[in-house]
């Protein structure tokens, strides 16, 4: 059908590596590709490039669900998705790319007393940081969601929830592909099918990068690579605190408009949307052991879609089409590590687990201050990865859980 449509422009170029940089960014995934864009736009630092192993987009970003909310419960993490929502909210205007992002509203169901007096502390905690939010009963949910079953008879009765109505969801690749675009425009050169293999570090401050295409030199170098960090951290000489455990998705054939919002539910352990296709599309928590290999194990998709016809008994016969699985780098305390690091000019933004999508834009944005000038941005400094030694958590797992 694209046949005829052969005079499209490249979106971005194709170079061949220069020798030299003034910043280099490992990983060409959304907050890599976020990162050099803001580099260039906003602080004026154009000798840029994203080196990326495979192709652009092809890890987490494009295997992720694309949730984008910003209802954490502790200031540090709601300072930083806030930072991510307003961008997001002006995103397809600033990078003149539709990245399709639909504020249809996130609920995280309550389904015991417990549940609903943290869902009552969070909301709280996010008004009073600015972030819309409301605590809805079961009526209201049912009232929003009409084809949940919301009856005292479900094994899990839903009792009420958490309603953030400016959050929703986005095109994935969609956002790759704006914000690569729009760093190219402003000189980012994209090295795609490019592996960083090791540092070049003398004295304690890196000067480069050792490539399968050569090494690449660059007083500054910020790490974003998602499931692969720890990996990288080891070629930095140091460990970062985290473990890499598979996250699954699936997504059912396509279906007429049903669900008009997104449904979490940390209790019964699964979570749902529908595509503008028409897909429902379903996920849950991670698989429990670590691994690199981008799939996951079939218990963990039985679980979720017990979950999901747990609560949706109207999707029990929907036949699933697709179901993948990405690496995710979780942290102890389920919060990112955006953080300079023990070698000198080299950064890392990682740790993001199964919820860094939807921070995307303000995660490239802090870290592209943080690289511009040499000193983490205010946002990003609760970060560090020295937060492990001084004992400063940030513990989000209960905003973070099942709830990406
Ligand atoms: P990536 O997109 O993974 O990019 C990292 C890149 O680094 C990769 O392209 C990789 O090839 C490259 N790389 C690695 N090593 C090297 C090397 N040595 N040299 C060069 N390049 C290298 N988040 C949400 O907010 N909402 C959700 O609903 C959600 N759902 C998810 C569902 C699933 C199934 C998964 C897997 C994740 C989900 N997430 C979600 C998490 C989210 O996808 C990630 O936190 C986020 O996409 C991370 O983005 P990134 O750009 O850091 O990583």
């Amino acid at each position: 059908a694209l046949s005829h449509h052969e005079n499209w422009e490249r979106q971005w170029r194709n170079p061949t590596p220069k020798k030299q940089y003034d910043v280099i960014i490992v990983g060409g995934g959304g907050h890599g590709l976020a990162t050099a864009y803001y580099l260039a736009k906003e602080f004026g630092v154009k000798n840029v490039a994203v080196i990326e192993k495979g192709w652009l987009g092809g890890g987490n970003t494009a295997r992720n669900t694309t949730i984008v909310r910003s209802n954490y419960l502790w200031d540090e993490s709601a300072v930083l998705y806030e930072h991510a929502m307003k961008l997001w909210e002006g995103l397809s205007q600033d990078l003149n790319y539709n990245v399709m992002f639909s504020q249809r509203g996130v609920l995280n169901l309550g389904h015991t007393l417990q549940d609903m007096r943290d869902i009552q502390r969070r909301v709280n905690a996010n008004r009073l940081n600015g972030i819309d939010g409301e605590v809805l009963d079961a009526k209201g949910v049912q009232e929003l969601v009409p084809i949940m079953d919301c009856s005292k008879n479900a094994r899990y009765p839903v009792m009420g929830a958490s309603w953030q109505p400016r959050a929703g969801v986005a095109r994935h690749d969609a956002v790759a592909w704006g914000y690569a675009r729009g760093a190219d425009a402003h000189g980012v050169d994209i090295l795609q099918q490019t592996e960083v293999t090791g540092f070049k570090i003398r004295d304690g401050q890196i000067y480069g990068v050792h490539t399968n295409r050569g090494d690449i030199e660059a007083k500054t170098v910020g790490c974003v690579t998602a499931g692969n960090s720890s990996v990288l951290a080891n070629m930095g000489g140091f460990n970062l605190p985290l473990e890499s455990h598979p996250l699954q998705a699936l997504v059912s054939e396509p279906i007429k408009p049903i669900l008009d919002t997104v449904v979490m539910s940390n209790q019964v352990h699964g979570y749902i949307s529908q595509s503008d296709k028409g897909d429902l599309v379903i996920g849950a928590g991670i698989d429990g052991y670590n691994g690199y290999g981008q799939r996951g194990s079939y218990p963990t998709v039985e679980h979720t879609l017990q979950a999901i016809v747990e609560m949706f008994p109207i999707f029990s016969r929907v036949r699933m089409n697709r179901q993948w699985g990405g690496i995710v780098d979780t942290c102890p305390d389920a919060c990112p590590i955006i953080s300079k690091t023990p070698v000198k000019g080299l950064y890392f933004n990682c740790g993001w687990g199964t919820g860094g999508f939807k921070a995307t834009p303000g995660s490239g944005h802090v870290f592209a201050a943080s690289l511009a000038k040499g000193e983490m941005h205010p946002i990003a400094e609760p970060f560090s990865m020295f937060r492990f030694h001084s004992g400063a958590l940030i513990d989000e797992h209960g905003a973070a859980g099942v709830a990406h």
